[in-house]
């Protein structure tokens, strides 16, 4: 039985998580954390039973301990009770779903801990790359990929790492010529920029192949997910920028492929279920039964793939420059998207003021190469000033 820690547990990916863990078993839940939904956050503390609880919202974290007062589980609040149940070195594995660059501190904690680290929250690493690859290094901790793109290039390269072939010593794979990044193209595909401007949070909001939490919706719709999918894939797999390739597969059945110095490419093909990545994370390196749909590749029968436009959905173009130049620059695309994703789903700026967003925050900022933990959470805190400078123009 393995201890774990489940951050971001009343989201898509966290409600999935506990669902895979209630099929086949293996994990004590010892530690959940939400942010602000405490209604289900008690329904899964009166099912699971974990040790610890954390609400990062002050107010619902009084509300949710007085409504547990009876219970045998502790309510914690804020970063310090992120970093408490994070940093707790019985745990074998937390599984980071938390949603944005919040994430960053609590991941790292985790790895101080020695703890494994199933990661679905990418903002972490598109912000703090460097920072969290040093500490996979220094603590000799699995790093292991949810986002269904990762987990589909991760299960290509299996027995492709390094001399050994060890995924842990992540010494990048001698032999991965280029990463194929599929992508469906969300909901606004084919559209030209003037379409976009006239796109709501409702219109976003319906994406074709996926069900999502708000925000990565929002970003599948820009394609600015993909841009930071770019990143994350820089780091987990040790690759230059110009090696990843973004692939338009409308369908989503493939979910990303590797292509080898002997030219061959491998696949990773499957129905859009994140179960199967979570679970894959979950159980590595087994491979464990999931009554997920299947492909049949004689209903599938065409297969169509496009190149991205970069004009139109010029997030993409945008965060792939970063990727490219690294440092800060990652941060202020990141963190200027957040903010800016966060007015667009409340219906206060339109569409494609999110592009002009991230763009006015990035030339506003001067790169640092290799930003400290601090000169990262700085060049979040400039962006947003810069995008609320920029709103209120
Ligand atoms: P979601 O909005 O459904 O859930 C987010 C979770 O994070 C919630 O439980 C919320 O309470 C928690 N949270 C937010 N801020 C917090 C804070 N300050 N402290 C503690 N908890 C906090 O989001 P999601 O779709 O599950 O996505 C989570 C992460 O996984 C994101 O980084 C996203 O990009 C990534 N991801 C999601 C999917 C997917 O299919 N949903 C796929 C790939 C990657
Ligand atoms: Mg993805």
């Amino acid at each position: 039985m393995k201890n774990l820690c489940l951050l971001g547990s009343t989201g898509s990916i966290g409600r999935q998580t506990i669902d895979i863990i209630g099929r086949h078993g293996g994990f004590k839940i010892r530690s959940l954390a939400a942010n602000s939904n405490i209604d289900r956050l008690e329904q899964q503390v009166n099912e699971l039973k974990p040790g610890k609880v954390c609400v990062y919202d002050k107010e619902k974290a009084g509300v949710l301990a007085n409504r547990l007062k009876n219970s045998a589980t502790a309510v914690l609040s804020g970063m310090e009770g992120l970093l408490e149940i994070a940093g707790d070195s019985d745990n074998d594995l937390t599984v980071t779903a938390i949603v944005g660059m919040i994430g960053i501190k609590p991941t790292l904690a985790a790895m101080e801990a020695g703890c494994d680290v199933a990661l679905a929250n990418k903002e972490t690493l598109v912000t703090a790359g460097h920072i969290v690859m040093k500490a996979v290094e220094d603590k000799k901790v699995n790093l292991l990929p949810i986002d269904s793109e990762h987990s589909a290039i991760f299960q290509c390269l299996q027995g492709k790492y390094g001399p050994n072939g060890d995924y842990s010593s992540w010494s990048g794979s001698p032999v991965l010529e280029k990463i194929l990044l599929t992508c469906s193209g969300g909901p606004f595909r084919g559209m030209s920029y003037e379409e976009l401007k006239t796109k709501t949070a409702a219109d976003a909001l319906r994406h074709p192949n996926w069900s999502m939490g708000p925000k990565i919706t929002v970003d599948s719709a820009t394609l600015v997910n993909k841009a930071l999918e770019v990143m994350e894939a820089k780091w987990l797999f040790k690759v230059d920028v110009d090696k990843i390739q973004v692939v338009i597969q409308p369908k989503s059945i493939i979910h990303s492929a590797v292509q080898f110095v002997d030219g061959s490419i491998i696949a990773q093909i499957g129905v859009p279920d994140m179960r199967l990545p979570i679970q894959y994370a979950l159980y590595y390196p087994d491979r464990l039964k999931l009554d997920c749909g299947r492909v049949d590749l004689f209903d599938l029968a065409k297969i169509e793939f496009y190149k991205p436009e970069y004009d139109t959905f010029k997030g993409l173009k945008l965060g792939i420059d970063a990727a490219k130049t690294g440092g800060s620059i990652c941060t202020v695309f990141n963190a200027a998207n957040e903010y800016a994703v966060g007015r667009f789903l409340k219906d206060e700026i339109g569409f494609t003021d999110i592009y002009d967003i991230i763009e006015y925050c990035m030339d506003h900022h001067k790169n640092i190469a290799e930003p400290t933990l601090n000169e990262v959470l700085g060049a979040e805190q400039e962006a947003v000033e810069n995008a609320v400078r920029f709103i209120n123009k």
